[in-house]
């Protein structure tokens, strides 16, 4: 087999030039080893570029409690790697290098100047240059060397590329596009790793019953969503939705998906109720009904509720509540009033599916974790290798926490590999 490469005695290859992998290769060169960087595609950082609507969301400023609570159950993993790299490290991270950020609400933090996600990937592009790092994209990794439990190298376009140690980092299966196409996860199982089965998350859903499509690119803000999983209330959110032709999208949609993936996979009835005036009990929503019919006693309903509800909301709100919409408001009963009323405050949709990883933010599962240490991200499987990023089996809500334990996990990745290869070196 041919091979690329010489004596290798400091040399650590990283799979994945995305949020991990660009850190884990900074770190492990700057703490004394030479590195091979291999992306596949033809750019580092593509997954970065797209995130945050190309603002990139980089972390988050809550408290560590708060923060491991994102990630449900599997957050305890992180611990040990955010007592040594967390929000303030990064931060100061990018402010060393000329990048400035800004906290916005919910104590999202991004790049200060506007629509700069570009401008994260350049600050590791220069950082890289000035270190011994030779960054190699177009280069797929298809395969590991592995020699009795140990890792020697990757095989790389039928060559082998050797080192002593190997960093995985080569992210989920979510947005394909961007070079994450379930790699990381298949060589990990190379290695004899399990994984944790995978499934889209942070997703848009799939409704029926039409409502969505005759709404379909009406984005609204403010409003309340009932998750129910057969028939029970299960968990609540508040904020931005989005109506597509399948279904829905947006914000507290993508919260909420996590749980309804979960529920659906399980067989279990999954709707979705939407409080459309949250900020109106329904006693002050009655009063504020009657005000404006009173108002507006002359015009036809499908004017006067315009007030109420966007344009293209109010036919189909007649429509499900049974008013014409010629009917004068002045002339609306107390029972067509009560079904406005509580159509307003709960719009029932039914989640029949969600959609595929091409559209899903993050991937949930992956390289089962109990098999990972958390103090190193070495593989406790295969001597040599270790582990960072998305392919790993933690998943966060958005707002900033997931490209953290990207970036803390391949920074902990790459300055426990140096340091394993100093301390064995003689
Ligand atoms: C649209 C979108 C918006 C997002 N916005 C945010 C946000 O604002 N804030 C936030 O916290 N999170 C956000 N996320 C999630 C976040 O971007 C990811 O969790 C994070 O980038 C994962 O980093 P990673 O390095 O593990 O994987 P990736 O960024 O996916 O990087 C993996 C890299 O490995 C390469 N690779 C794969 N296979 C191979 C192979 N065989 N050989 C060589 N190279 C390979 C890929 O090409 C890729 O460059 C967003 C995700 C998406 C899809």
């Amino acid at each position: 087999m041919p091979q690329c490469g010489t004596a290798m005695s400091s040399r650590i290859i990283v799979v994945g030039a995305g949020a991990a992998g660009l850190m884990a290769a900074g770190q492990a060169a700057e703490s004394g080893a030479e590195v091979v960087l291999l992306e596949k595609m033809a750019q580092p950082g593509r997954k970065i570029r797209i995130s945050g609507k190309g603002r990139c969301n980089l972390t988050n400023a809550a408290a560590l409690p708060d923060f491991l609570a994102r990630f449900g159950k599997n957050g305890r993993f992180l611990r040990q790697c955010f007592q040594q790299f967390f929000s303030l490290e990064l931060l100061r991270f990018f402010a060393e290098r000329g990048l400035e950020t800004v906290t916005e609400r919910g104590g999202r933090v991004f790049p200060a100047q506007e629509g700069r996600a570009a401008d994260v990937v350049d600050v590791f592009r220069h950082w890289l240059d000035g270190l011994p790092v030779s960054l190699r994209p177009g280069s797929q990794v298809d395969g590991l060397l592995l020699d009795n439990g140990q890792v020697r190298g990757v095989l790389c376009g039928g060559n082998a590329v050797l080192g002593r140690a190997v960093i995985l980092a080569a992210g989920g299966s979510s947005y394909p596009a961007t070079g994450s196409s379930g790699d990381g996860c298949r060589l990990a199982a190379g290695a004899g790793h399990s994984i944790v089965p995978i499934r889209p998350a942070l997703v848009p859903v799939e409704t029926g019953g039409g409502l969505a499509a005759r709404l379909a690119g009406l984005h609204l803000r403010n409003v309340g969503v009932r998750l129910l999983i057969n028939g029970k209330r299960k968990e609540e959110a508040f904020g931005e939705l989005l109506f597509m032709k399948y279904g829905l999208s947006g914000p507290v949609i993508l919260t909420l998906s996590g749980l309804m993936v979960d529920a659906l996979e399980a067989g279990s009835a999954v709707s979705m109720v939407i409080d459309l005036k949250p900020a109106l009990d329904e006693q002050k929503l009655d009063a504020r009904l009657l005000r404006d019919f009173a108002e507006r006693r002359k015009e036809p309903m499908d004017s006067a509720l315009r007030g109420l509800l966007p344009a293209q909301m109010v036919p189909v709100c007649l429509d499900e509540v049974g008013i014409q919409a010629a009917r004068l408001a002045g002339e609306v009963t107390a029972a067509e009033r009560r079904r406005l009323r509580g159509w307003l405050k709960a719009v029932v949709l039914p989640v029949t599916g969600y959609r595929g990883f091409k559209e899903a933010i993050i991937t949930a599962g992956g390289v089962n974790l109990a098999e990972v240490d958390p103090r190193t991200m070495q593989s406790k499987l295969c001597a040599g290798l270790y582990l960072a990023g998305e392919l790993l089996d933690i998943q966060a809500d958005t707002g900033g926490y997931n490209l953290q334990a990207a970036f803390s996990t391949g920074w902990l990745a790459g300055r426990s590999a140096a340091a394993a290869l100093k301390a064995d070196s003689p």
